[in-house]
């Protein structure tokens, strides 16, 4: 993925995820497997980042394997090619720091599909594995 151009394009733009911070300092290490992420937080970001980006790849590694489908990879290939995102907001988070093993974030992801303008509302649940932030389910 590193030497994809489009993404050597996109790392000097503002990263979708709304940090502030340019996509190159923000998500674009953890796309790319040169960093993880230290917080739930930080990973619900990313995945947000890898939705907006389209990279499936990120969003299957990034599920927690007791949770990733068989079908996970072209559910996501479906979906990402019909969501066009626009928003992120994190409205709350419980643990989900670096010493935490559990994590949840509550956050509401605007989004178009099929020229209508949506929002999700979710609450994610992220748990370790093997040391690493995952995405595990959403609680509603
Ligand atoms: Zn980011």
């Amino acid at each position: 993925m590193e030497d994809e151009p489009m993404l050597k394009i996109r790392s000097r733009t503002d990263c979708p995820c709304d940090s502030g911070k340019i996509y190159h300092d923000c998500c674009r290490p953890f796309h790319v497997g040169k960093a993880q992420p230290a917080t739930a937080v930080a990973l619900m970001r990313s995945r947000y980042t890898a939705f907006f980006f389209r990279l499936v790849d990120y969003l299957v590694s990034s599920t927690h394997p007791d949770v990733r489908e068989k079908n996970l990879r072209e559910e996501l290939d479906d979906m990402v090619d019909d969501m066009m995102w626009r928003k992120l907001k994190i409205i709350n988070k419980s643990k989900g720091t670096a010493e935490d093993r559990k994590g949840k974030v509550e956050f509401v992801a605007q989004y178009h599909c099929d020229g209508e303008f949506s929002e999700l509302h979710e609450n994610s649940r992220f748990r370790k594995y093997k040391g690493q932030w995952k995405y595990l389910d959403d609680k509603g």
